[in-house]
């Protein structure tokens, strides 16, 4: 279901002509450049979600192959290591931390280390609304979300004392990182790490970053809604993306944006959710009420790095829109858009300028 309606809204993004971009960026006097056909690949198993890379830049069948052969394998790796549910031969990746709790310290992969010491800094950055040592938490929603899919009829949200109870287990001083000796530990058997609120956008950065070294500028990662822009089109254009209108009730786009060189990545209501005697909760869980957060319809965020842009998405959506709006101007370069469940839009003051007028 998420990944159908991520699906459609990436569809809509490259279903634009090509003409329109061009009059969107020069005024519909100027000759429109020569149209080139753009070339996707699709991966359907990392993240549990759809993958797209797609080069606007013309690059030669071969070349293209190259560059998104390699840009599925560092999306593997991340995948595998992120991975909080499998392990995989020869790797020591999330699972195996979360297996460890309350054990040893285990040496890691360089790369698991330092995105760990960058989530821990997200936690700082956020307030500690986006906190990856929410597993305890998560896993019961998770729990409830996977039986309700089972079995619908007898769907049940988590208990309340039992959310209580796991909250004493999530505090982020519980992920101990020693990136001198590149190990880790969790400090608690019953505490875990959940990276789902920012391990794609990290790895889709990572991916990004070495488009950027190849000059590969023109391409577009896709990872699950996570967009990240590569550059721009070879005419100086960027690409539209449709903003989805997060009412349930609703298919349309609430906005477009035109997006060059830059990520935009939305947390929303619809895009993992059970429901239960009517009521419908979704998967971005507030630590103050343990409960899914109940501010927005949507948040969405746009700023060069994909990581941060996840990171952000998931915390600003757990905070009240005075308290994020201040986060979001003070960091640099970062601009969001939060809806509201009833469909008022507010946005922080350079967001504006992405908006793509129809
Ligand atoms: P999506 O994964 O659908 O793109 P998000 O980036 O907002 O959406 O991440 C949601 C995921 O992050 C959840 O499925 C869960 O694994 C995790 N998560 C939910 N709430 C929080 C939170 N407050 N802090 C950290 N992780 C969270
Ligand atoms: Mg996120």
């Amino acid at each position: 279901m998420r990944s159908f309606i991520r699906t459609c809204a990436l569809l809509l993004l490259l279903a634009l002509p090509l003409s329109l971009a061009a009059c969107a960026a020069g005024g519909s006097e100027k000759a429109e450049p020569e149209a080139i056909e753009p070339k996707g690949k699709v991966y359907y198993t990392y993240f549990d979600t759809v993958s797209y890379v797609y080069d606007y830049a013309g690059d030669s069948a071969e070349r293209f192959d190259d560059r998104s052969a390699e840009v599925s394998h560092i999306l593997k790796e991340y995948h595998q290591l992120f991975d909080i549910y499998h392990e995989y031969a020869g790797i020591t990746n999330l699972c195996t931390l979360n297996k460890a709790a309350g054990g040893e310290a285990l040496e890691l992969d360089p790369r698991l280390i330092d995105f760990l010491l960058c989530a821990r800094e997200m936690y700082d950055r956020t307030g500690g609304e986006m906190n990856v040592m929410l597993g305890a938490v998560l896993r019961l929603w998770h729990d409830c979300r996977e039986a309700a899919s089972e079995d619908p009829e007898h769907a049940s949200i988590p208990d309340a004392e039992a959310l209580r109870e796991a909250a004493a287990h999530t505090d982020i001083s519980l992920l101990e990182i020693d990136p001198v000796k590149c190990t880790a530990r969790i400090a608690d058997p019953l505490a875990s790490i959940d990276v789902g609120a920012v391990g794609k956008g990290y790895a889709v950065e990572r991916a990004a970053e070495y488009l950027e070294r190849e000059q590969a500028l023109g391409y577009v990662l896709n990872v699950g809604g996570n967009i990240r822009c590569i550059g721009s089109r070879p005419d100086g254009s960027g690409w539209v993306t449709a903003i989805r209108d997060p009412d349930p009730a609703s298919e349309d786009y609430a906005l477009r944006i035109r997006t060059r060189d830059t990520a935009c990545v939305t947390s929303g209501v619809y895009e993992r959710f059970f429901t239960v005697d009517g009521v419908r909760y979704h998967h971005i869980i507030d630590k103050d009420t343990l409960m899914p957060a109940a501010y927005y319809g949507s948040l969405t965020v746009v700023t060069k790095d994909s990581g941060l842009a996840d990171a952000l998405s998931t915390a600003l959506f757990c905070m009240p829109f005075d308290e994020g709006l201040r986060l979001t101007e003070s960091l640099e370069g970062v601009e969001a858009l939060w809806i509201f469940p009833d469909g008022e839009q507010r946005m922080s003051p350079g967001f504006s300028a992405w908006i793509e007028e129809i």
